[in-house]
């Protein structure tokens, strides 16, 4: 019988869990990579996104952002969140995962799917992926969770979408890509900027603002940095104090972070930073 979970064979720094597919019901494991606690010394980048560079003392050294996203060998449904995978045999269908078109659009690009992961097959259930693995499993769960987010009609998700865009973005940086890296910016800024204009969850608001005025101090647009700056500071001086407490300590966090950037522009620009994190290390 295989086991729950095992340690990872190829790094002490991981515990792999043996879950099953949801989406295709096939009976192939598929391995969820997990991250043990304390195992990897993680700095950030300026948007929020770990970067792992050293070990902790006893632990094998695993760039954690490369095995992080977990994929059916299947039908290669890819996420980075483990409940999107069968845990017990009589665990229940994820709420996410309930909608009655998911699976049968989701199953419609097997063929072509598996076409485009030929090549990687061994290494799915492998920490150690190549660069092109990396990203396809990146590429592949940004579209499960755009799909789900749009069939769901889910601010949290389409959130969710945002942030695997940008850990993917890291990711080019990191495999020395920054043009791909800056174009997936800019991307990512466009659809940040949707939700900022589209979406009244406090929550989405106040990440996907701090999240457009960043991009923006980062390629050197102040007119929008100065917008975004502007409209957060009037909430504060207008709104705050209605706000519910856990409202407030939010936007404390994000508006403390946006200072930051604002007023140390020079370290935020993109010609003066190392990828996408300071050169200084003041985060
Ligand atoms: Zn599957």
């Amino acid at each position: 019988m295989v086991p729950k979970s095992e340690e990872n064979k190829e790094s002490n720094a991981i515990t792999d869990f043996n879950l099953a597919c949801f989406v295709c019901g096939s009976s192939d494991i598929v391995k969820h990579f997990a991250l043990k606690p304390k195992s990897l010394k993680a700095s950030h980048n300026i948007f929020g996104i770990p970067v792992y560079q050293v070990s902790a003392d006893g632990f094998d050294f695993i760039d954690y952002n490369q095995c992080k996203v977990t994929v059916c060998p299947s039908c290669f449904f890819a996420s980075t969140q483990k409940q999107m995978f069968r845990q017990k045999v009589d665990a229940p269908l994820p709420k996410l995962l309930q909608h009655p078109e998911f699976k049968n659009v989701w199953m419609k690009e097997q063929e072509q799917r598996k076409k485009g992961f030929q090549n990687f097959i061994p290494e799915i259930a492998s920490v150690k992926r190549s660069s092109a693995l990396v990203v396809k499993s990146y590429k592949t769960a940004i579209e499960a969770s755009t799909t789900l987010a749009e069939l769901n009609n889910s601010v949290e998700l389409a959130w969710h979408t945002i942030t695997l865009r940008l850990t993917l973005a890291e990711v080019l940086m990191d495999q020395g890509k920054p043009e791909e890296a800056e174009a997936l910016l800019r991307n990512i800024q466009k659809k940040a900027a949707e939700l900022f204009k589209t979406v009244k969850n406090r929550f989405i608001t106040f990440r996907s603002g701090r999240l457009v005025m960043l991009t923006a101090v980062y390629f050197g647009n102040e007119k929008i940095a100065d917008r975004y700056f502007d409209y957060f500071q009037k909430l504060k001086s207008q709104k705050l104090d209605q706000m519910k407490e856990e409202d407030q300590k939010l936007f404390n966090l994000v508006f403390g972070e946006m200072k930051r950037a604002y007023r140390n522009k020079a370290d935020y620009f993109h010609e003066n930073m190392n990828g996408f994190r300071l050169k200084k290390n003041n985060d």
